[in-house]
């Protein structure tokens, strides 16, 4: 089946379900029924079907992408950092307390918080000035009705980063890195936007004008620790269900990776009980289904 096709098919079969998150006040006024599907390929070639050039908060798909910049660097993060599934909600302080400061991995909060630390002043400046080069869109920016409500209702983020700084995990002033943080949450795109952004890491590492972000190994990891933690605590249900590499936002985005094929984004703002959007999953578990596209 062509590729219009089957995202055309997936569009017209899912369901969107659950509700919109409502933590963050100026994400609990979207539709929780809107759709979008893109996927891009290695070419940069994008096939879309539904809302796919409608941008949305991106929220903990930054993470990704961060990562990604911070290991581009060198792989000194990974002493700030693990890399192990956290079983925990995306937000929670219990295992900082007893693993001393250092965040399961670079996807929970209080992990991509260290990350954004990591990069330093200026962080969400980089990862949008990378982002609107891999998209080709130089008008992506943040959106500050997201960024001001975001930061309006961010105690357990504060919260998170004293605790780390309390254990010495924290270079920058807390409240910087939390705004910080929650300027590359608030930043808006639409599904063709993240499909061609990621797809740096469907090339194992290159980027769209040829150039390497990361070395083969680089790209694999991120991969790696896109399919075991990128899904909040249902990692293992979404690689069971889909298969790929994948990282979820609480806007209701899903970016996954085919390595040597293509990156897709799917966007549903209504999420199940552990954050993901319902039929964002859906959609990607009957992407690999019908193309037989998975890792596995
Ligand atoms: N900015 C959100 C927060 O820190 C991100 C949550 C998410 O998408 O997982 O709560």
């Amino acid at each position: 089946m062509e590729l219009q096709q089957l995202v055309d098919r997936i569009a017209s079969e899912v369901t969107p379900g659950g509700s919109a998150a409502d933590y963050i006040p100026a994400l609990a006024r979207i539709d929780p029924h809107t759709f979008g599907l893109a996927v891009a390929t290695l070419d940069g070639e994008v096939f879309g079907a539904g809302r796919y050039e409608r941008p949305f908060s991106i929220q903990s798909i930054s993470k990704a992408f961060t990562l990604a910049l911070a290991l581009a660097e060198n792989d000194d993060v990974w002493t700030r950092v693990g890399r192990e599934p956290s079983g925990s909600p995306f937000n929670s302080l219990v295992q900082l307390e007893t693993e001393q400061g250092i965040p399961r991995n670079p996807f929970i909060n209080a992990g991509a918080v260290v990350v954004t630390d990591h990069l330093g002043l200026g962080a969400a400046d980089r990862l949008l000035e990378f982002l609107r080069q891999e998209s080709g869109n130089p008008s992506l920016d943040v959106d500050p009705e997201v960024a001001e409500s975001e930061l309006d209702h961010s105690d357990r983020n504060h919260a998170l980063a004293h605790f780390m700084a309390s254990y010495g995990n924290m270079r920058n002033p807390v409240d910087v890195v939390v705004r910080e943080y929650v300027r590359q949450c608030s930043i808006a795109m639409s599904c063709a936007d993240l499909a061609r952004a990621t797809l740096f890491l469907a090339r194992h590492g290159v980027r769209n004008d040829g150039t390497r972000l990361l070395g083969v190994s680089g790209a694999k990891r991120v991969n790696a620790v896109m399919l075991t933690c990128g899904t909040y605590d249902a990692a293992g249900q979404f690689a069971y269900r889909v298969g790929l590499p994948g990282k979820s936002g609480v806007g209701g985005g899903i970016i996954a990776v085919v390595p040597g094929k293509c990156a897709i984004c799917v966007w549903s703002p209504g999420l199940d009980a552990r954050g993901n959007s319902v039929a964002g999953v859906d959609a990607l578990d009957r992407f690999t289904t019908l193309t037989g596209w998975s890792v596995f």
